[in-house]
């Protein structure tokens, strides 16, 4: 007969070996956390030996990618629960780190005092990656590797719900290539499996990395444009995919070609959910074959009349640039707009300011046209002749009589970025015989906080070859003052919406004030846009402002005036030269 000693001590044998052959590793801490007990599956997952962590706190596998409430919901759970589980992130004894899934259980005596706490765990790593397979697979398209239509709707679930907080819009494109189903019927689907998989690289080329590029399914790709400031900007990027994928492909042997038709929806006012954005972008779709394919269409007929203004203008301003010599037929001119040294009275620079005169369209301000030749690359060819001809009428406007004179050229993003620019300055000072301190370039203080690195270095080139630089449109960007700093820059040019309300509004006059003492601190010059009137000049002249531009003084001028206009002003200023 067994006794009851002897019945005790199987049952003890027995939850041993459990404990020995455990698949999850255990270990058994005493009510102040520290070790007690280990079984071998912990040294086997670890790494540690029981001896190298009895006596020790559990912390000493911690890897430190896990998130610190963890352990705080963990702490709270056992001491309201008695029980907890969850993910943690640990590091093994050869550094290596690992995410296991751990169950801790508090024992507490009969007077409900702790007395123990059991944690198992399994190693999840393998787990976790076949999780993440699965998550890819069924959210990529496996062809193209663009996100697919179940992911799409979630996506755009998360940016609509964004948008709504930023109050912004999202615009979705959907496009479909007009004669795919011929090019997989005529030359199989191995060739229309590479042309869907160029055309989803082409898209994703088309917009920033924050966009969504997806595919449905066929030759149906949709693209989710976040963030939308404005309309226009939407048929920009859709002008720009209808050109990119319009190019020919080259696949295997073939040249081909395959024109998008694009529908257009936007959130909110089309729609605030995805499937009636689609829906809408689909209708619209069909309205762009309808009228002809390769075309783009807006979900809601206003839209199109004003897209369709943008497109017109853009084609009239790649004919106007494509015309061989712009000189022959100048759609473009350049206007002067004087600036005036608020010490001497003296008119000492001159800003070049862009015309469009259409023959058709009239007059088009360049508040419309540049931000088209930005947006279509058509800055670069137009930014060229603007250059080439500021600098050959400051030699023309010498060799008329004017002497002492500065030429300012804004220069857009795009321009300052291209690696030609030393050199197109170098050669249109030579080609005119122009001091480079006769030129001035202007970058506005958005393109100037872009990319500090680069700006810095290309402005540095500048300034080594005696160029003066300005910083247009003070005011509106957001600069960081460290890196101002840091830029080979000579002046600040106070922006226009300071200015006009100077003389009355508390804020811009503390605006004007801090700019100008903060330019002088930094041995700058300010000039100051915009200058209506005389109140508005004077508090400006009292504030120490260096320069005056504005309507006060003139309006910018076409060239064959501009050199009467100075010489008679100056001459009656060194007449009457005003105090300080
Ligand atoms: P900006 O460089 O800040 O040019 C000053 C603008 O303020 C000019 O407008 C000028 O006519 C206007 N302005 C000057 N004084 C007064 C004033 O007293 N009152 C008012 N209400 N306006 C005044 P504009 O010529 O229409 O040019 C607008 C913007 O277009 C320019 O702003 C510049 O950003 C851009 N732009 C013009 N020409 C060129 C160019 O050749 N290249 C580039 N990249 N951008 C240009
Ligand atoms: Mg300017
Ligand atoms: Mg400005």
């Amino acid at each position: 007969m067994q006794s009851n000693d002897d019945v005790e001590l199987a049952r003890l044998r027995l939850l041993e070996k459990a404990f020995e052959h455990s698949n999850e590793a255990i270990v058994i801490t005493d009510a102040a956390n520290c070790i007690v007990e280990v079984n071998p599956e912990f040294t086997r997952l670890t790494g540690y030996q029981a001896e190298e962590v009895i006596g020790r706190n559990p912390r000493l596998l911690a890897s430190g990618r896990t998130p610190p409430n963890t352990y705080e919901n963990m702490w709270r759970a056992l001491r309201h629960d008695g029980f907890w589980q969850g993910e943690i992130w640990d590091r093994r004894a050869d550094g290596s780190t690992y995410p296991k899934w751990l169950t801790i259980s508090t024992v507490r005596d009969d007077a409900g005092g702790v007395e123990n706490y059991i944690a198992s765990f399994t190693d999840i790593t393998e787990r976790k990656l076949a999780a993440e397979q699965i998550f890819h697979l069924a959210h990529h398209d496996s062809l193209t590797g663009l996100v697919n239509r179940v992911a799409l709707e979630a996506q755009m679930q998360s940016s609509f719900a964004s948008a709504r907080r930023d109050k912004s819009q999202v615009a979705v494109m959907l496009i479909d290539m007009d004669n795919f189903k011929q090019v997989n019927d005529t030359l199989g689907h191995h060739v229309g499996d590479q042309l869907l998989i160029e055309i989803g690289k082409r898209l994703k080329q088309c917009v920033r990395a924050s966009d969504i590029v997806a595919r449905l399914g066929g030759d149906e790709f949709v693209i989710i444009v976040q963030d939308i400031d404005n309309i226009m900007s939407v048929s920009g990027i859709a002008s720009k995919v209808l050109r990119s994928l319009a190019d020919s492909y080259r696949i295997d042997v073939h040249a081909l070609y395959s024109t998008p038709s694009i529908g257009i929806s936007l959130f909110p006012i089309d729609g605030d959910d995805a499937e009636t954005l689609i829906k809408n972008a689909d209708a619209a779709m069909y309205h762009a074959k309808a009228g002809g394919r390769n075309t783009f269409k807006f979900f809601a007929a206003a839209m199109n009349a004003a897209a369709h203004e943008r497109l017109k203008l853009e084609n009239a301003l790649r004919d106007a640039l494509g015309q061989s010599n712009l000189s022959h037929a100048p759609q473009f001119r350049l206007y002067f707009q004087p600036q005036v040294d608020i010490v001497t009275g003296r008119i000492t620079g001159l800003e070049a300011l862009a015309r469009w005169i259409h023959p058709e369209f009239g007059f088009i301000p360049p508040a419309t046209f540049i931000p088209i030749a930005e947006e279509t690359g058509l800055i670069q060819p137009l930014g060229d002749w603007i250059f080439w001809e500021a600098c050959r009428q400051l030699r023309e406007f010498k060799d008329g009589g004017l002497a002492a004179m500065r030429i300012a050229i804004n220069l857009s993003t795009q321009q300052l970025r291209h690696e030609h620019l030393p050199v197109v300055v170098r050669g249109a000072l030579a080609c005119y015989e122009l001091a480079p301190s006769e030129l001035e370039l202007e970058i506005t203080e958005s393109t100037a906080m872009q990319n500090p690195a680069a700006t810095i270095a290309i402005l540095q080139q500048l300034d080594d070859m005696g160029i003066v630089l300005a910083i247009d449109d003070f005011g509106t960007g957001y600069s960081s003052l460290a890196y101002l700093k840091n830029l080979p820059i000579h002046r600040l040019k106070l922006d226009r919406s300071f200015v006009t309300d100077i003389d009355t509004d508390r804020d811009d006059a503390a605006i004007c004030s801090a700019t100008i003492v903060l330019g002088h601190n930094l041995g700058l010059d300010v000039v100051a846009e915009g200058v209506e009137t005389e109140a508005q000049r004077d508090y400006l002249r009292k504030l120490g402002c260096d320069l005056l531009q504005g309507f006060l003084y003139s309006k910018p001028l076409p060239a064959q005036e501009i050199v009467a206009f100075v010489q008679d002003w100056n001459n009656r200023s060194s007449a009457t030269r005003p105090p300080r």
